[in-house]
């Protein structure tokens, strides 16, 4: 690709966006002088599209006027309004409606799954993490050993970056799978890592996995809505994602899960069940025997949070709209750009941990600032101070996540330019 350093080719850039025209459907935070900040956090908690408004305010208009009436009375029965997601959030992660479900929160979702497909035994009981995971989905995996009477320390595989090296090798977890699958349970793996933007190559590990007998589970939190996704033709067994990241669906928003079309007829085998899974034509009947929906819906457990579902319905209609292959077009010209402008502004004081081929990594860029442990917090101090919002992980990384809906080429120059004066005032 080719790009240029200066302000007028970033606005350039901007004016030929066929997005451009999105970013005015968010609420853009401000600076105190009244100007946007150049938000690079959507991997952590995206802005907030503005239709998101009228459809939560529909909601409380609805609880308000009919009560316990809008079950069945509202513009969008609460009964079946799991229904109004499924379609695009299907279409987001590569799935038929039937395989995905909105439900819950991301580890929460996490366990369900886990307590259906981790069915740990004395000769299989491993499970397949990358190294560092996000420490939720540590958390669970362990605690879900040390349930079933195992113990992390045999039971709980970790695949790192070699030393000195800063992402994953295929090869390193390809070898694992073949020297300990008939060992390993589940292979629990992310679709993009939290910390070092990698993506995982998940067509492959679902082969793996499945040739020696494993299940394969995907963490899609980082992923959905950044990077293309085809679970049902990989064949995953089961994904979990949350919705508050790049799908802008709201702080702690309703989370999503798929379920392999393969597994849509899980009758008498384990799971963790309430009413909401049971068959809709009888689920009011409040019969003893659980007859569970075939399908992802099955695994539901209570009935639906309404008002945490709407701005999700709001932003996966924006989603619809775009398109996801205009969006990775684009995200991957926007996120070549940063890397372009890192390289080129802040050489050597900034090192980019995120793979440089675009098929190994979505939007975010993870930067590792080089220098003293007070140099490192001064750069992002100064950050702050001049309204630029990214996350920092200790010690010394910064993830800066340009997201194609909503950023422009010229937050991308600014962020740069801000990083580039602060790193120079450390000198
Ligand atoms: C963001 C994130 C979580 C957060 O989990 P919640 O249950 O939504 O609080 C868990 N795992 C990964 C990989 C994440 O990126």
């Amino acid at each position: 690709m080719n790009f240029e350093n200066g302000l007028d080719f970033a606005r350039t850039q901007d004016a030929a966006d066929p997005l451009s025209s999105f970013r005015a459907r968010f609420t853009i935070p401000k600076r105190p002088d009244g100007t946007d900040l150049i938000y690079l956090c959507g991997n952590s908690l995206g802005l907030q599209p503005k239709a998101a408004i009228a459809l939560v305010h529909e909601e409380l208009e609805a609880w308000g006027t009919m009560a316990v009436g809008a079950h069945f009375a509202a513009r969008r029965p609460w009964v079946s309004y799991p229904d109004h997601l499924a379609p695009a959030a299907a279409a987001l992660v590569g799935a038929n409606p039937s395989e995905v479900v909105a439900m819950n929160t991301l580890t929460v979702n996490l366990h369900l799954m886990m307590v259906s497909f981790y069915r740990p035994t004395a000769a299989r009981h491993k499970v397949l993490i990358e190294r560092p995971a996000f420490p939720s989905d540590r958390y669970a995996v362990e605690s879900q050993i040390r349930f079933h009477g195992f113990d992390p320390t045999a039971s709980l595989i970790e695949v790192g970056p070699r030393h000195d090296e800063s992402t994953i090798r295929m090869e390193d977890l390809e070898a694992c799978i073949r020297a300990e699958g008939s060992t390993i349970a589940l292979l629990l793996l992310p679709g993009v890592n939290y910390y070092n933007g990698q993506v995982f190559d998940m067509a492959e590990l679902v082969r793996l996995g499945h040739a020696k007998g494993c299940m394969v589970g995907f963490d899609l939190a980082h992923a959905v809505g950044n990077i293309s996704l085809r679970l049902h033709d990989w064949n995953t067994d089961f994904a979990v994602w949350c919705t508050y990241k790049y799908l802008n669906g709201g702080p702690g928003s309703i989370a999503g899960c798929f379920v392999h079309e393969r597994h849509r007829d899980w009758v008498d085998k384990p799971r963790l069940a309430g009413w909401w899974g049971h068959d809709k034509a009888s689920r009011f009947q409040m019969g003893r025997d659980f007859n569970p929906i075939p399908g992802a819906e099955g695994w539901q457990v209570s009935n639906a949070p309404i008002l945490s579902m709407a701005p999700v319905l709001a932003s996966l209609g924006v989603f619809e709209e775009a398109g996801m292959r205009t969006l990775t077009a684009k995200s991957d010209r926007l996120t070549s750009y940063l890397a372009y402008l890192v390289r080129e502004e802040l050489g050597a004081s900034v090192e980019i941990l995120t793979p440089s081929d675009s098929a190994q990594r979505g939007c975010q860029l993870s930067l590792r600032v080089l220098g003293t442990r007070a140099d490192q917090r001064r750069v992002f101090e100064a950050l702050e101070t001049h309204g630029v919002v990214c996350d920092w992980r200790e010690p010394d990384v910064i993830r800066a996540a340009p997201v194609p809906l909503y950023n422009r080429f010229e937050d991308v120059f600014e962020f740069v330019g801000v990083l580039k004066r602060a790193l120079a005032s450390n000198a």
